[in-house]
């Protein structure tokens, strides 16, 4: 058997279960299905075969789970940071575990390629036990000295917590929200998103299984509109950690303001890659394609503009066009996959209908640009390049989330720096120079949360992820997350 059969064959066995129970809610340590027994379908963008009937969570099961999670909140935030720290550290061996389960349920649930689903799934196990060794610090705070006090500071988890996640790799991004959360203490309402539910249940499971007390971390899934929209109003719920689009962000805002909900988005972005004629090309043009067709372009650090120098141009994108060519797209389960189907497709027909609007527009095609016809007939696009677009073109402007590269010429640094932030996004950059002192004035510059110079996006879990403008609000990664999960108190001692 091919290593695509053998995947396959497992991958069934994998799915079975969800195929005869459905993707049930998780409440209180109990499976359950939704109160009102409603459910909606899953299906795979491999083949567009239903995978499971999903729990139709909504505003009754968000209550349910919510006070589920508030009845377990003071036992949890009580644990010591120690306990809490062996508990989480279990969770990530047992994700570790089941690593290959995870990986092959998220591929046929996303479309993803197995090749970047193996390192997800270990990276969400890494997420865990980052955020198991800071457990024991949640408490720490500071000693202030002021004129005739000393001032303590003290942190505190600040309560059950809702957590919302997109359809792209769902499974390490529930990892990312939900970690720090339990190591500050809070408890946790998860509502992961429609398209792609199975690995939230998987980890919700793992987790007890690991030890983790029931009522600590709830799953409802449900859609957006009445599950995702009654967390975001539950007075129970103190703040939502949020991952998906800019406008979804607004409405979280508008919906959380009669409880005054504290919030951490990370949102969309239009994420340029920059590269100077004194860069290292190859590697660059390697960087650029990685950046933009991995992950089948549904990421939101995707490199999605390529800005060039106007000397270079027309050598560096025949680079870019050869690599996009040869990329090979191809079932999620067959080890040589580099691009999968995408999400849905609903999510293809908007990839398409970009590709439509950018000719519409006068972009020039330079590769890719059609439906791939893929095993299993899903809903495979092309990787994509255009040439000769401009900033102002929708193609350059709005963010398409999909292996579909905007290719811009520029002049010198001046104008490579005004195209890159004209957009309403600032998430990432990536910049390809030789000169040093360029490369720090131009990331000083760029209005973005991140910027990697001579580098394709690499994280370390202890920098701060995140972006500016319409990309976010608070920052992902080490502190920055764990702090979000507390409240801080002054206590004032007269000295
Ligand atoms: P989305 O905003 O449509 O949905 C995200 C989640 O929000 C889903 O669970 C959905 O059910 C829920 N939701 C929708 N409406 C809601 C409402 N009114 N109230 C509460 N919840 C609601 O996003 P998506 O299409 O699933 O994901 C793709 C987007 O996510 C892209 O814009 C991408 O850039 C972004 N993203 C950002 C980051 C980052 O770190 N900045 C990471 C991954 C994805």
């Amino acid at each position: 058997m091919s290593d695509l059969q053998t995947n396959l064959a497992k991958a069934q066995a994998y799915l079975a279960r969800f195929q005869q129970d459905g993707v049930l809610n998780h409440i209180a340590g109990k499976a359950m299905p939704a109160l009102d027994g409603t459910t909606f379908e899953s299906i795979s963008p491999v083949d567009l075969k239903p995978l499971a009937r999903v729990a139709h969570g909504k505003a009754g099961d968000i209550d349910l789970a919510a006070k589920a999670a508030k009845e377990a909140f003071p036992a949890w935030a009580a644990m010591s940071g120690k306990a809490r720290r062996a508990t989480l550290h279990k969770i990530a061996d047992a994700i570790v575990a089941r690593a290959e389960e995870i990986a092959f349920v998220e591929c046929m649930d996303t479309g993803q390629t197995l090749r970047f689903m193996e390192k997800a799934a270990l990276r969400g196990a890494e997420n865990f036990r980052f955020f198991a060794d800071k457990a024991p610090e949640a408490r720490d705070g500071k000693s202030l000295q002021g004129p005739g006090q000393v001032n303590m500071t003290t942190r505190h988890p600040i309560g059950p917590v809702g957590v919302i996640t997109p359809w792209n790799t769902p499974f390490m991004l529930s990892t990312w929200k939900i970690a720090p959360a339990l190591a500050a203490g809070c408890t946790v309402v998860h509502k992961p998103a429609e398209f792609s539910p199975l690995t939230a249940r998987l980890l919700v499971e793992i987790a007890e299984e690991a030890g983790l007390p029931p009522g600590v971390w709830n799953l409802v899934n449900g859609l957006g509109e009445d599950a995702g929209k009654s967390l975001t109003e539950h007075p129970d719920i103190k703040a939502i950690g949020f991952v998906g689009e800019s406008r979804t962000g607004s409405m979280i805002m508008k919906q959380g303001a009669d409880t005054l909900k504290r919030v951490h988005f990370e949102l969309g972005g239009k994420n340029p890659v920059v590269v100077f004629a004194d860069a290292d090309l190859d590697r660059a043009a390697d960087a650029a394609a990685f950046m933009i067709y991995s992950l089948n372009g549904e990421r939101c650090t995707s490199s999605s503009r390529l800005l060039v120098e106007e000397s270079i141009y027309e050598r560096f994108t025949a680079m870019v066009a050869d690599r996009a060519s040869r990329i090979k797209v191809g079932h999620p389960l067959d080890p040589e996959s580099v691009v999968g189907p995408l999400i849905h497709p609903v999510h293809e027909k908007k990839v398409l209908e970009y590709i439509d609007i950018a000719q519409g527009e006068g972009a020039t095609l330079a590769a890719g640009g059609a439906k791939y016809e893929g095993p299993g007939g899903g809903c495979y696009v092309s990787p994509t390049l255009f040439t000769n677009v401009r900033n102002d073109m929708r193609i350059a402007q709005e963010e398409v989330f999909g292996p579909v590269l905007s290719a811009i010429p520029f002049r010198d640094e001046a104008d490579a720096l005004a195209i890159a932030n004209d957009v309403q996004y600032g998430l990432a950059g990536y910049l390809w120079t030789s000169d040093v002192t360029r490369a720090f004035r131009f990331s000083d510059g760029l209005q973005a949360g991140m910027v990697w110079v001579n580098s394709e996006n690499s994280r370390h879990l202890p920098a701060p992820f995140g972006g500016v403008k319409s990309s976010g609000i608070g920052r992902d990664g080490g502190d920055w997350s764990f702090d979000f999960y507390m409240e801080t108190k002054n206590i004032a001692f007269a000295t």
